[in-house]
């Protein structure tokens, strides 16, 4: 059976936390998409750790986890912040690379930072990890498979190939040093030791599972905002953040997927730079406090330390992203960070033109879009660490009730804290 832990937002919804907590019960944890762009907060009794690109399973002895096919493997990365948690005491991990995965490559962050460079004022705000270029040249087939690694006259040929096309961007449009097809070899033959304890054949190895009615748990990274299709392109990323892609990124079949968890939080937060549509945000002092206040740690990124915006919690755009990732239940994060607030707005719907709507719109639209704001009473006081929904406060519980409703997906489970054991799980009122 597969669950799918997804944002149904921007991303930093705290879909960690909840893979973390779930994985506990689970055979199986797998990333299916994405890079080391962004990161996953986890707390737990080791320490507190960023992961960037390994599953959040990995702190479990009993779980295999696994890099799938769709991700983007930044291969000198992976293996650092894979050392690195096991300097900090964490017992080896099980992993497995799909041998299928391709190469995040050096040239890949270049022309990443390049690129950012040319398009100066205009640019996306990428991380430049490289992950745009890299989805691109999967696509246009000149990527790098993990098993070329270990087919050498292969590799040196695809090499060549890609770094024909690169070499002539790099030299012409960005005006930068050409890379030497030797030197790249050398490197990479190198990580391919690294890496070799890793590599695997994960699609055998999940579909065995499955035969064995094992629990397998796909972690998405960001969320349906930055999906390339559905969300809202171009501030989007450039590989699908949706629970439907799981069935390719970590190769399920799509009939194997029971449970897709969408995860939001109680208010809205987005990394992305400032030119991007960010309809409920708050800005000044306010902006600050709750910026502060936010996560375990302030509302910083994770992987780039990025100030993130911060927002209300947005319905229009959270009752689409659990629309578009086949919610079956909703994990609302953060619960706890609201408590200091006397009333709490929510932002219902988007006014465009002269009129409202609670109908997510294209980005065009969504860039002329402003709030429309319905305002809540707050609770005014600390719910940090509660695991009895029934005992917050009404007016915690009636927030609750007001975003279930408004989003239309059944919340079941309310976080009130960082840790593993902060949760809440709650009935939902939805017919
Ligand atoms: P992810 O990428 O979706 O996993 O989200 P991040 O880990 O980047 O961001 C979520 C932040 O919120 C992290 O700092 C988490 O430790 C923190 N967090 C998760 N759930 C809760 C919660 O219920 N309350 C509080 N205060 N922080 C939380």
């Amino acid at each position: 059976m597969v669950k799918a832990i997804v944002g149904a937002n921007w991303g930093d919804e705290g879909k960690g936390k909840i893979t973390d907590m779930l994985a506990e019960q689970s055979d199986v944890v797998i990333r299916f998409q994405g890079g080391a762009n962004a990161g996953h907060t986890i707390i737990n009794g080791y320490g507190r750790f960023a992961l960037h690109i390994l599953p959040s399973g990995i702190f479990y002895p009993h779980i295999t986890n696994i890099i799938g096919n769709g991700v983007a493997v930044d291969a000198a990365k992976l293996v650092d912040e894979l050392e690195g948690i096991v300097a900090q005491g964490v017992p080896a991990p099980r992993l497995i690379v799909s041998e299928r995965a391709q190469l995040l490559m050096p040239y890949h962050t270049l022309q990443d930072a390049y690129e950012e460079e040319r398009l100066g004022g205009r640019a996306f705000g990428s991380t430049k990890s490289g992950i745009a270029p890299f989805y691109s040249d999967k696509y246009a087939k000149t990527g790098i498979q993990i098993c070329d690694l270990f087919h050498e006259d292969r590799l040196g040929e695809r090499l060549t190939a890609a770094l024909a096309i690169k070499n002539v961007l790099f030299e012409h449009l960005y005006h930068k040093p050409a890379l030497k097809a030797d030197e790249l070899m050398d490197q990479l033959l190198a990580l391919r030791e690294r890496l070799r304890p890793y590599v695997g054949d994960a699609v055998g190895f999940v579909h065995q599972a499955l035969k064995e009615d094992k629990t397998i748990l796909l972690e998405g990274q960001l969320g349906s905002m930055k999906d390339p299709d559905l969300g809202i392109f171009p501030m989007t990323t450039s590989s699908h953040t949706l629970a439907g892609f799981g069935c390719v990124g970590a190769a399920v079949p799509p009939t194997s997927v029971k449970d897709v968890i969408c995860v939001t939080k109680a208010y809205s937060s987005n990394v992305g730079s400032q030119t991007e549509p960010f309809v409920s945000e708050i800005t000044g002092q306010a902006g600050d406090e709750l910026r502060r206040r936010g996560g375990d740690k302030g509302e910083f990124g994770a992987t780039t330390g990025r100030p993130r915006r911060v927002g209300w919690f947005d319905t229009v755009a959270t009752k689409y992203g659990c629309m578009v990732q086949g919610a079956t239940q909703v994990a609302l994060t953060c619960l706890d960070v609201m408590g200091y607030l006397d009333e709490i707005p929510v932002c219902t719907g988007y006014e465009i033109d002269g009129k409202v709507t609670d109908v997510f719109p294209t980005t065009p639209d969504l860039l002329r879009a402003k709030p429309v704001l319905t305002t809540l009473p707050g609770w005014k006081s600390d719910i940090r660490g509660c695991t009895d929904y029934q005992s917050l406060p009404e007016n915690a519980r009636a927030y609750v009730d007001f975003l279930e409703e408004h989003i239309g997906h059944p919340i079941t489970m309310v976080s009130s804290g960082p840790r593993r054991e902060e949760m809440t799980y709650r009935a939902t009122k939805l017919a």
